[in-house]
């Protein structure tokens, strides 16, 4: 007697459909995994010169204390934010020092100052808004430096094999509160110089009643399309992953840290063109091979 069995079935229906089933068995096997969840707060991020406006002229950030992500620090330095509806004072100063002036605010900060932030990824300065950031020694008209970050979760390449997930890739994270959300979209980061924590805004949190000690989760389920990649990626799990796709016409392309090593290995420079995000850590890949 033919006794049919589970694992055949499965076997058979995943020949006949392929990636799919085995993307959805993925997530459900893996489920809901626990990640340490961090609520950011209002900060920027400035240029040395934008230090030296500010701070005055030779001046340099001093770390206050340091933050989850290795090299990142709290400053000693604090400033002021002013927009056309409103003035915030005491806003965190974070180091080190990058290529681009960034102000991260919650939606409701945004609003509070009537400046336009849009949900961008770090490094992602694209329609960002305009803002005075003032400093004792002098003030800053950061055009184009206002976003609104959009939720994401830093990790290692071994966490990311541990999730099933991949670079760029969308996962969904739950907070488990007695008011519990679950957030779409979240992106996940991966680099070596990562430390594994997912981040959110205080808008965020506060929806759902999150104080940074409740367990959150990931699941990638629901896993949206990446962003767009230079070369597909060789999958070596194919659980939960979207193979990567290049940018359709007028479509942003980032490029992460990950891509920027993978385009350094084969001899590639740092793409530019309006349409092409180059994230912070992407930027220091290139600079670095650059200097080699
Ligand atoms: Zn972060």
């Amino acid at each position: 007697m033919n006794e049919i069995r589970e694992q055949d079935i499965r076997a058979l229906v995943e020949r006949i459909v392929g990636l799919g089933v085995d993307a959805a068995a993925g997530c459900e096997k893996n489920g809901w995994m626990e990640v340490p969840t961090e609520i950011s707060a209002r900060h920027v991020h400035l240029t040395e010169q934008a230090v030296e406006t500010l701070f005055g002229p030779g001046a340099a950030l001093h770390p206050k204390r340091d933050l989850s992500q290795p090299g990142q620090f709290l400053c000693e330095e604090r400033v002021r934010l002013i927009g056309p509806k409103g003035v915030m004072e005491n806003i965190a100063v974070l180091g080190p020092v990058r290529s681009a002036v960034q102000v991260e605010l919650s939606l409701t900060d945004a609003r509070t100052l009537g400046v336009k932030a849009p949900i961008r990824q770090s490094g992602d300065l694209s329609g960002a808004g305009d803002v005075y950031i003032i400093g004792p020694c002098g003030m800053l008209n950061a055009t184009g430096s206002v976003i609104a970050a959009k939720a994401h979760v830093h990790m290692t390449p071994e966490n990311a094999k541990q999730y099933g997930v991949q670079d760029g890739q969308t996962v969904q994270l739950r907070l488990q509160t007695d008011r519990p959300i679950t957030l779409g979209d979240v992106v996940v980061r991966v680099s070596e110089k990562f430390a594994l924590a997912a981040h959110i805004d205080f808008d965020e949190a506060n929806a759902a009643h999150f104080t940074g000690k409740e367990p959150c989760a990931i699941c990638c389920a629901g896993v949206s399309a990446q962003p767009a990649a230079p070369a597909p990626v060789k999958q070596e799990k194919p659980s939960c992953q979207t193979p990567a796709v290049p940018a359709a016409n007028g479509k942003k392309q980032l490029i992460t840290e990950a891509e920027a090593v993978r385009m350094v290995a084969a001899g590639l420079s740092m793409p530019e063109g309006p349409n092409i995000i180059v994230t912070p850590l992407a930027k220091d890949a290139f600079l670095h091979a650059k200097a080699k």
